[in-house]
């Protein structure tokens, strides 16, 4: 800006305010051009407060109308701001000739300003300083807008990222819903669905992924359903095989009841008359002497004994003589009412009767009614020479079964009488 030229005199004043090459009115514009804010304002003093140039539009000095230039101090410019600035440093015994870099605040009708000074040097003697005042609202506005600016840069760049992100999540999600809406198929059944291959790595291994299972699972359900067809027929196959076994079974089980039975009517029944044979009764006579020997009871016998029965035969012939022995076995079979009673066939035309816990007065009872019976069925008997129809002799015993006694004692003493029967002329009862 400076020439060679000196900017101060010897006497340090400075040179010219116009006639010097350095123009302070291109100071001026400088300073003016580059305000900080509209309502900043910068100054350049010496360090003895005379005014150098401002960015207002006051000049550093006045003119008189026909006088010398007369320059300005701080404190005489016009603009109400330096003369401001320049009270400011008074009230602060700020010393300009001493001031260093410096930044202070001052208030002034309600409103604050910040202030920075700062020396402004050259070796050819040049020192000023060049101050700053900028009001406190020009740079909170600044502040502002550059937060406003911050602000709606920030809202774009959020508004963009959104946009990007729903974008990305469209393409993103959109072979991921592909895949969970096939799975709600697979759930419902429906194996066909395959997937696109989606143009992102991860995303197509995941399809692929996905077809491949979907595959398996339908392969492993076609085979299942084979599996399961063949159970079923093997089941069924296998329910009619155990249905015939089962049948066939049943009926062997019958068929093993019946011969059972049958063996049971061999064993214990007689053939030709179908009431207990001598087997049967030797067993129940057994049981019901323990039983009386126990009880200390009295049991019966009633020997009967068909009589002329060999005549009768010989007379009627030997399938008459079978009839008559059914006929007289049923007769005697009537009499048979408690429990434990039993009449049976002891063999050929002679019959038996056991009555546990009878005495003899109630066994002579029981063998009249056999009497009777016999008699009631008027078979005739044309040889017998004690009545024309068939009689019988009965021998009837009575024992309380006792210690050392054996039971065949009481068919002992009921033969015993039964052969008195006979002997006194049959078709009657004795009684031992
Ligand atoms: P008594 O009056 O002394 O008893 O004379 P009885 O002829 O009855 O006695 P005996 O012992 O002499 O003859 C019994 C006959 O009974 C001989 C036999 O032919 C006959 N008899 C034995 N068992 C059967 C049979 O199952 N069926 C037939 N029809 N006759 C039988
Ligand atoms: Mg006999
Ligand atoms: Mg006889």
């Amino acid at each position: 800006m400076a020439g060679s030229q000196p900017l101060y005199d010897p006497q340090g004043k400075l040179a010219g305010v116009i006639g010097t090459d350095i123009s302070l009115t291109n100071i001026q514009d400088f300073l003016t051009r580059n305000r900080v804010s509209s309502g900043s304002q910068t100054f350049v003093v010496e360090r003895s407060g005379m005014l150098v140039a401002s960015s207002g539009k006051e000049t550093p000095f006045d003119m008189p109308a026909n006088g010398e230039p007369l320059r300005l101090t701080m404190l005489q410019s016009k603009t109400p701001l330096i003369k401001a600035t320049a009270e400011a440093l008074k009230e602060r015994s700020i010393a300009l000739p001493q001031l260093q870099k410096q930044r202070f605040q001052f208030s002034r009708d309600r409103q604050n300003y910040l202030v920075q000074v700062m020396p402004f040097k050259l070796q050819d003697g040049l020192d000023w300083l060049i101050v700053v005042v900028v009001p406190e609202a020009d740079v909170m506005a600044r502040i502002k807008a550059g937060t406003n600016n911050t602000f709606l840069l920030c809202l774009s760049a959020l508004v963009v990222v959104s946009l990007l992100n729903i974008l990305i999540s469209r393409w993103l999600i959109k072979p991921i819903t592909a895949i969970s809406r096939a799975s709600q198929k697979i759930t419902q059944g429906d194996f066909s669905r395959r997937l696109i291959e989606p143009r992102i790595r991860e995303l197509a291994m995941l399809s692929n992924s996905f077809n491949h299972m979907s595959e398996e699972i339908e392969r492993s359900r076609l085979q299942l359903e084979e599996y399961s067809r063949s159970l079923e027929q093997k089941v069924n196959d296998r329910t009619r095989e155990l249905q015939a076994e089962i049948q066939f079974r049943q009926a062997a089980e019958e068929a093993l009841k019946e011969a059972n039975a049958a063996l049971h009517r061999m064993a214990y029944m007689d053939g030709l008359t179908q009431i207990p044979n001598r087997r049967r009764f030797d067993e129940v006579l057994q049981q019901s002497w323990r039983q009386g020997f126990r009880d200390r009871q009295p049991i019966s016998t009633i020997l009967c004994d068909v009589d002329f029965f060999k005549r009768y035969n010989d007379h009627y012939g030997h399938l008459e003589g079978d009839r008559c022995l059914q006929s007289v076995a049923s007769a005697i079979n009537l009499v048979v009412r408690r429990p434990g009673d039993l009449a049976a066939r002891y063999g050929g035309e002679e019959f038996v009767v056991v009555l546990p816990q009878t005495p003899i007065e109630g066994a002579m009872e029981v063998a009249q009614m056999i009497q009777v019976n016999v008699r009631a069925l008027q078979l005739p008997h044309a040889e017998s020479d004690v009545s024309d129809y068939v009689t019988l002799s009965l021998g009837v015993s009575c024992l309380v079964p006792e210690e050392l006694m054996q039971p065949e004692l009481l068919l002992i003493k009921a033969d015993e009488a039964l052969y008195l029967a006979k002997a006194k002329g049959r078709d009657r009862i004795m009684a031992i």
